[in-house]
This record gives structure tokens, C-alpha cells and sequence, in this order.
């Protein structure tokens, strides 16, 4: 049997007389980029998330970087985030001339761990930094009551990565409710994801939306008429219309996820050398990715393979690690948690669209492999 990480083809047959008018409606209005589909579609999307604004825009780095900038983050300015996250996280800080600070993630959730943030804000280099980036990682939340109690004591903005967390929840409040602004990638293999590039980016602050919304078109505040300089970090029609079907199953495909997950544990747990995701009981976890920990992965990785099950490795390398960030400065050591989780972790599937069939074959064959 073949198990797919995701299944987009499988997906697109249970909604496609819909897509399909969606897409058809945008050609036949000629509303290539924003427009009607892409304004609903911000609306419905904001609101999803009970918050007042929302900003589509190219994709998820674009979404992070329109953040940054429209907070007056630049150069002499830090950020900080983790090391164990896709590298567009920290690309992001790089593109507005600010420094990124790393600090650990939690061995449990694998979010940010914010006592070490506590401690990176007590050190000379803590003076800098004017923002903090937590990462919603696999779809659960960041530690918000924390690193918001953290955010307030040093006067520093909070922009959520919420890439990966599409609805996801800390202590019954959907995220983009904790800090300025918080960022969604819609990559196709996303929770909600476009038939193409498209990201977004939620906040419930006024003069900010407008700040984001004017960036995203080159500043403009009407036709040819600039107040400052953006860049083009629109959305496209299709996308909109595509986004604005699939946002009505959301829910429903949130649950699914969520039952896997929660099937899965049921049969995983106690098994030895076989660490389950931790759901923190202040969180509303959305398993974007079914993270396994095992010190014997590559032995795992192989078996489950040869299986016919796909898996893929969330993050094999972290950021410190990678050549692109070596003038960083850090080295092995500095971020143990990250470190070890790039060796151990792997994601199988869980997507909404496997069927009872192929979940319990994958339950099987995991639980035959540490056998
Ligand atoms: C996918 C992702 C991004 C980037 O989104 P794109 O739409 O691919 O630009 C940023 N951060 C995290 C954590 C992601 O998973």
C-alpha cells in the first residue's frame, strides 16, 4: 500500500465542481490580482480567526517580512526566534536588515522555550532586540502566556509564525490574537493551502493593517499615488477564489487531522524509544505535521519506506546550521533541544483525505517496526 505525506488530487476531487467555478468566475471577471475573490476571502479568513483584518499577499515570507517592515524593524534592530524552523522564518528578519537571535525551543511542544528568551533578554545582546518571532510549529501554538508576559516586561513586539497553525488555538484564543500581527503561508501542502504561492497575515491593529495593506501595493494609498515605498506583495485572483472554497472545510479537515492524531497516539504511546507529540493542555493543536521522535530514525525512516509510507524530515538541519546563517556566529551546542530534534525527528502521514485503510496500515507497520 502507498501512503502519501498529502494528497491534493484526492482533496480537489471532494470540492472540485466548486474550485472549478471559482477559478472559472475569476478568468471570466479578468480580476487577476486582489479583487472580489481575494477581498471575500480576507474577510472570511480574518473572521475565521476572530480577528478584525486580514492582508493576503504572495506567500508566507512575503507575509513575514511585510510584518517586519511595516513595524519599522530594520537595521540596528534584533529579532528573535528559533533555530528549528523552515528557513523562511529568519530570512524574513534578514530581508529588513535586523540581526536574528536564536534562542531554544521546549523538549515537549518544540516551540519556543520562553525561559530561555527570559535569559537571552537579560544578556547585553537582549538590549537590540525589538521583536520576538515565535514559530507555531507542526500546528500547535507557542507558549503565548509567557512569551507575552515576556514581550510586555521589555516593551518588544510579538509577530506569530503561523505558517504551519491554520485555526490552531492557546488557551481557547485563536492565534493572531497575541501579538501585532500574526503570518500564514497558504503553500499548497498547507493546512489551507492555494493552487500556487499565497500567504496572509491577520492582526486586530487599524493602523497597521493599513500600513501592510499600502506595502503590499508599492506604497500606494490610491492609483499612482505613493506615500511610501512597498513593494508588490499582492495576491492573485485564482488563488483568493481557491482559498475562499477550501476555507469551508477547514474545520471539518482540522477535526479529521485531529482524530488521526489523536488514533495514532492511542496506539503509539508507551511504545519504547518511540516519542508521541505533546499536546499542551492550554493548546488547540491542528497537526500540520505527525511528528515522531526515535533515536533510530534513518533505521525508521528506511523500514517505513519500504513500506510504501511517506514521512519527511522537519528540519534536518537548523538554522545555525546552515551555510546561509554560519556568520551568525553560533555553534554546535548552543541550541541542544533544536539540535537533537533535527537528528529524531520524522512526520508521517495524517492528512484528511487517508482512509481508514491507510491509517491503520501505518499504525501497523509503526508498530511492527519497534517491535
Ligand atoms: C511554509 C512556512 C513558511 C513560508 O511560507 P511560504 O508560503 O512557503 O513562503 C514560513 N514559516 C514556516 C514555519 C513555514 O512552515
Amino acid at each position: 500500500m502507498n501512503v502519501p505525506l498529502a494528497d491534493l488530487k484526492a482533496q480537489y476531487q471532494t470540492i472540485k465542481p466548486e474550485i472549478d467555478a471559482a477559478i472559472q468566475n475569476v478568468i471570466e471577471n479578468t480580476q487577476f490580482i486582489l479583487g472580489k475573490a481575494v477581498a471575500d476571502f480576507e474577510q472570511a479568513f480574518a473572521q475565521a480567526h476572530q480577528t478584525k483584518h486580514c492582508i493576503a499577499v504572495g506567500s508566507g515570507t512575503d507575509a513575514l517580512h511585510a510584518a517586519l517592515w511595516a513595524l519599522g524593524i530594520g537595521k540596528g534592530d534584533a529579532v528573535v526566534t528559533t533555530p528549528f524552523t523552515f528557513i523562511a522564518t529568519v530570512e524574513a528578519i534578514s530581508l529588513t536588515g535586523a540581526q536574528p537571535l536564536f534562542v531554544d525551543i521546549e523538549p515537549k511542544t518544540y516551540t519556543m522555550d520562553p525561559n530561555k528568551l527570559e535569559e537571552l533578554m537579560k544578556t547585553p545582546q537582549g538590549k537590540s532586540v525589538r521583536a520576538i518571532l515565535p514559530i507555531h510549529l507542526y500546528g500547535q501554538p507557542a507558549a503565548m502566556d509567557e512569551i507575552q508576559m515576556i514581550a510586555s516586561k521589555y516593551n518588544l513586539y510579538i509577530i506569530e509564525d503561523a505558517a504551519q497553525s491554520h485555526l490552531a488555538k492557546f488557551g481557547g484564543k485563536f492565534v493572531g490574537n497575541f501579538g501585532a500581527a500574526a503570518c500564514f503561508s497558504f503553500y499548497p501542502g498547507k493546512n489551507l493551502g492555494a493552487y500556487g504561492e499565497a500567504g496572509g497575515i491577520i492582526t486586530n491593529d487599524d493602523a497597521l493593517a493599513k500600513k501592510m495593506r499600502q506595502l503590499r501595493d508599492h506604497g500606494q494609498s490610491e492609483k499612482y499615488k505613493h506615500e511610501f515605498w512597498g513593494h508588490n506583495y499582492r495576491m492573485d485572483g485564482i488563488q483568493g477564489a481557491v482559498l475562499g472554497v477550501k476555507l469551508k472545510y477547514l474545520n471539518q479537515w482540522t477535526s479529521k487531522r485531529r482524530e488521526i492524531a489523536a488514533k495514532y497516539k492511542q496506539q503509539f504511546d508507551g511504545i519504547p524509544n518511540l516519542v508521541v507529540p505533546f499536546e499542551s493542555p492550554k493548546a488547540f493543536h491542528v497537526y500540520h505535521q505527525f511528528v515522531l521522535r526515535t533515536n533510530k530514525r534513518s533505521a525508521f525512516q528506511q523500514y517505513l519506506t519500504e513500506k510504501g509510507i511517506a514521512n519527511a524530515l522537519h528540519y534536518p538541519i537548523p538554522i545555525h546550521f546552515q551555510e546561509a546563517y554560519l556568520h551568525l556566529g553560533y555553534k554546535p551546542g548552543d541550541f541542544p533541544v533544536s539540535e537533537a530534534c533535527a537528528e529524531e525527528c520524522i512526520s508521517i502521514p495524517a492528512h484528511p483525505e487517508m482512509t481508514e485503510d491507510q491509517i491503520e496500515y501505518v499504525i501497523e507497520n509503526v508498530r511492527n517496526f519497534i517491535r
